[in-house]
C-alpha cells in the first residue's frame, strides 16, 4: 500500500471512531486503540509533510494562536429570533402566520433552545473549510482554528448526496460535567471559579491559542443547514440530513400538529430540561416547510417562521435571614445569603452566593427582605432582585464585614479586585486547614490515611500549624484524639513518611501558590528543574517560560517573598521532600556527542520547553541552527512543526528526532 493510501485510510477510520465516539456515544474500539492509530498517523504526517491536510484528526489539539480574529461577512445572515412567553404569545403569532399561509396546513418543527454561543460552520466538498461566530449578524469573527479542536464538529463529512457547499448553524456549549470539572481544578488552583456555562462557552470561542480551547469539554449542537439547492423540504429533513452527515444533532425535537401540540413539547420539557446535560433557556418552533418559510420571510430582525419560546426562569421568593461570610483556603471572602428555605426546580434552596460586596451594594440587599432567588447554570443558586415594595420601613443597607469571622482580622481589599481577603494567611484556621487540605489531596502529595477531617482535628488540637509538622508526627501523639485507634494512627504516620517519593512538581502543586495549578506546576518545574532556581527567578525570568503569564510569574515572585513560605520550604527539604526533579528522568548534561553538529528545534515539546532543548545541544557539544540548510545535521521536531520546515527537512534528507530519541541519545552517551 502506498504511503498516502496508508495516511489517508487512517485519517477515515480516525474520523469514524471519532464521529462513534463523540456524536454517537457509542465507541467500537477502545481509547487505547484509537490512541495508537492517532499516533501512528501523528507519525506518519511527520516523516510526510508533501501529505498535510490541514482537516486531519491529528489537528484536533489545536495550536494555532490567534491574536486578532479576522472578520468575515455572512454569506447567509444569521438572524435573531423573536421571543414569546405565554399561550397567547404563540396563538397570535400563529394567527400572522395563517394570514400568509391561507391554503395549506402548517406544521411546527419543535427544538430545544441550546442556551451556549452561536456558530455558522461553512463546508466545502465535504470538508469543514471555516467556522464564524454570529457577531453582529451581518459580520462575526473567523474562529475556524478554535473550532476544530471541538471533537463533536466533523471536520470531514460522511455519507452521501452532501451538497458541495453549504452553512450549518449550531450553537457551542459547555456541558455541565465538564463545566463543574473545570471549575473544580480552577478552585484547586486558587483561582476564581467561572459563573456559568454560557458565558465560559463563549468566552472559549475568543481564545488566542486553540490549545487551550481544545481543553474545554466543548460541544457543538447542530439545528439547521442553510444554502442553495440542498436535499431538503423541511427543517425536521435538515436535521436528519445534517445527522446523517455526521453532525451532532439533539434527537430531542418533535413535529407538532397545531399551537397545541408545541405547547405540550414545551411544558414537558420545562421540567425534563434538568436531567438534560447541558443547558437550555426555551424551545424554538419553526413552521417546518421551507417553502411556507420562504412565502413568511423576515422582519428586519428575526424570521417570521420562527419563535422562541422562553422557559419562566425559576425564580422563587423567600427572606434573606442572615449573611455569612466565608473564608476560603487563599483568604477569599466570599458573602452567602441563609434563606428561608424554598424549593427550585425540584429541590430545596437554603443558601446562595452573594459573590461580592459590590453585588451586595448593586442589589441592595438587606437583612429581612423578600428576594427572588434563580437557579440557572451556576453551582449554587443565585439572588437577582429585591422586593423593595415589602420592604421594612426601618431597614438599612447591609454593612459589609470589616473583620474576618473566622479570626478576627481586618478584611482587606486591593484595588482592582472584587473581593476582600483576610490577611492572616498563617492562623487564619480556614486558611491553615485549607492549604493542608490541598497539600495532603490527590493530585497534591496524595498521602492515604490522612483525611479533612483529621486535618481539622490536628489543627484545632494544636498538634500541627502547617504540612510541614505533619512529618515528625508521632503515632502516640495520634493516639489520644477522639476515633483515632492504633491502626488509624500508624497509616497516618505511613502515608505522611511515603510522600517523599512524591515528584517534585507534585510537591511544588502542593505548596498552594496562588495561580499555580497542576499543569503550571509541571511546567515550572521541569523548566527551572529545582525549587532553588524558582526561587532565584525574577519576574522577567519567569515570564519568559511558556505559558507563564504576568499573574502567575507575580505571583510566584511574592510566595517566595515571604520568609514563613522560605522556612517551611526548608522544613520539607530536612524531612527528605523532593523539591528538584528526579535526576535519573532527566538527560545527563556536559558530553561530547554533538560535537560540530548543528541542530534545529522546531514544534512544541511535552518533557523539555524549546529553550531546555537548545540548552542541552549546547551542553552536548552541538550547535542551535535557526533554520534548515544543507549544513543542519538533524531537526528535533516536536508537535506542530510548521509544514513548510517539514517540506524543507524532507527535500534536503535531514533526519528527524523526536523528543525521546534526542533525550535518550543523551542519556546512552
Ligand atoms: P436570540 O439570541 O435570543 O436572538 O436567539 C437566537 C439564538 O438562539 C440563535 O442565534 C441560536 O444561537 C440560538 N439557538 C439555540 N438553539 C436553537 C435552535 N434549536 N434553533 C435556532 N436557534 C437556536
Ligand atoms: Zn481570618
Amino acid at each position: 500500500m502506498s504511503i498516502e493510501k496508508e495516511i489517508k485510510d487512517l485519517r477515515s477510520q480516525l474520523h469514524q471512531y471519532n464521529h462513534e465516539y463523540y456524536v454517537l456515544d457509542n465507541a467500537s474500539i477502545s481509547d487505547y486503540e484509537f490512541d495508537m492509530l492517532l499516533k501512528k498517523l501523528q507519525d506518519l504526517e511527520i516523516k510526510h509533510p508533501e501529505f498535510d491536510d490541514e482537516n486531519s484528526p491529528t489537528k484536533r489539539v489545536g495550536g494555532a494562536v490567534t491574536k486578532k480574529f479576522e472578520t468575515i461577512v455572512h454569506e447567509h445572515r444569521m438572524y435573531s429570533l423573536d421571543n414569546s412567553y405565554s399561550k397567547d404569545d404563540l396563538l397570535a403569532w400563529e394567527k400572522r402566520i395563517q394570514k400568509v399561509i391561507e391554503e395549506e396546513e402548517v406544521q411546527y418543527a419543535c427544538e430545544l433552545k441550546y442556551d451556549g454561543a452561536s456558530i455558522s460552520l461553512t463546508y466545502e466538498n465535504g470538508v469543514l473549510s471555516r467556522a464564524v461566530t454570529r457577531g453582529d449578524g451581518f459580520q462575526g469573527d473567523n474562529v475556524t482554528s478554535n473550532i476544530k479542536t471541538i471533537k463533536t464538529v466533523p471536520l470531514k463529512l460522511k455519507g452521501d448526496n452532501i451538497s458541495e457547499r453549504f452553512d450549518i448553524r449550531g450553537e457551542i456549549v459547555l456541558p455541565f460535567d465538564g463545566f463543574h470539572k473545570m471549575n473544580e481544578e480552577r478552585i484547586e488552583a486558587g483561582e476564581e471559579p467561572y459563573a456559568n456555562p454560557r458565558n465560559t462557552a463563549s468566552g472559549s470561542l475568543k481564545l488566542q491559542d486553540s490549545s487551550e480551547v481544545a481543553k474545554r469539554p466543548l460541544e457543538c449542537l447542530l439545528y439547521s443547514l442553510v444554502g442553495k439547492d440542498l436535499p431538503i423540504d423541511t427543517q425536521f429533513q435538515s436535521l436528519e440530513k445534517a445527522r446523517d452527515w455526521g453532525f451532532k444533532v439533539p434527537e430531542i425535537a418533535h413535529l407538532a400538529n397545531s399551537i397545541e401540540e408545541v405547547l405540550e413539547f414545551v411544558t414537558l420539557w420545562d421540567k425534563k430540561r434538568h436531567e438534560l446535560p447541558y443547558e437550555t433557556d426555551g424551545v424554538v418552533i419553526k413552521v417546518n416547510d421551507l417553502k411556507q418559510q420562504e412565502l413568511l420571510g423576515h422582519t428586519a430582525k428575526a424570521p417570521r417562521w420562527a419563535m422562541a419560546y422562553k422557559f419562566k426562569a425559576e425564580q422563587v421568593a423567600t427572606v434573606l435571614n442572615t449573611v455569612d461570610y466565608q473564608v476560603g483556603r487563599t483568604g477569599a471572602i466570599t458573602p452567602v445569603a441563609n434563606l428561608e428555605p424554598v424549593e427550585i426546580a425540584g429541590t430545596i434552596v437554603k443558601r446562595a452566593s452573594l459573590h461580592n460586596a459590590d453585588q451586595i451594594a448593586k442589589l441592595d440587599i438587606r437583612i429581612g427582605d423578600e428576594v427572588f432567588v434563580e437557579k440557572g447554570g451556576e453551582i449554587i443558586p443565585k439572588i437577582v432582585g429585591v422586593n423593595v415594595a415589602i420592604r421594612n420601613h426601618d431597614s438599612t443597607p447591609l454593612v459589609y464585614a470589616t473583620d474576618c469571622p473566622e479570626c478576627g482580622t481586618e478584611l482587606v481589599r486591593t484595588e482592582g479586585d472584587a473581593k476582600h481577603y483576610c490577611p492572616n494567611e498563617e492562623s487564619c484556621p480556614p486558611q491553615v486547614i485549607g492549604r493542608i487540605e490541598h497539600y495532603i489531596s490527590r493530585k497534591a502529595m496524595d498521602i492515604e490515611g490522612l483525611g479533612g477531617e483529621t486535618v481539622a482535628q490536628l489543627v484545632n488540637e494544636g498538634l500541627i500549624k502547617d504540612f510541614t509538622d505533619l512529618y515528625p508526627l508521632k503515632v502516640e501523639q495520634l493516639l489520644p484524639l477522639e476515633r483515632m485507634a492504633q491502626k488509624s494512627a500508624e497509616n497516618l504516620v505511613n502515608g505522611v513518611a511515603a510522600s517523599v517519593k512524591i515528584p517534585f512538581e507534585k510537591v511544588l502543586f502542593a505548596l498552594g501558590i496562588r495561580f499555580v495549578g497542576e499543569t503550571v506546576a509541571k511546567k515550572l518545574a521541569y523548566h527551572f528543574k529545582t525549587i532553588d532556581a524558582i526561587k532565584e527567578a525574577d519576574q522577567e525570568i519567569l515570564e519568559a517560560v511558556d505559558e507563564i503569564g504576568t499573574k502567575i510569574a507575580e505571583s510566584v515572585v511574592e510566595y517566595f517573598s515571604v520568609v514563613s513560605n522560605i522556612e517551611r520550604i526548608e522544613r520539607l527539604r530536612s524531612y527528605g521532600v523532593l523539591l528538584e526533579i528526579d535526576e535519573s528522568q532527566l538527560p545527563k548534561v556536559s558530553s561530547a556527542i554533538f560535537e560540530g553538529q548543528t541542530i534545529v528545534v522546531s514544534g512544541v515539546f511535552e518533557k523539555v520547553s524549546r529553550n531546555e532543548l537548545k540548552k542541552l545541544i549546547e551542553e552536548n557539544g552541538g550547535k542551535v541552527g535557526s533554520s534548515i540548510s544543507s549544513k543542519t545535521s538533524f531537526v528535533v521536531a516536536g508537535d506542530k512543526m510548521g509544514p513548510s520546515k517539514l517540506a524543507k527537512a524532507e527535500k534536503l534528507g535531514i533526519a528527524l528526532w523526536d523528543e525521546n530519541r534526542f533525550l535518550s541519545e543523551i542519556n546512552e552517551s
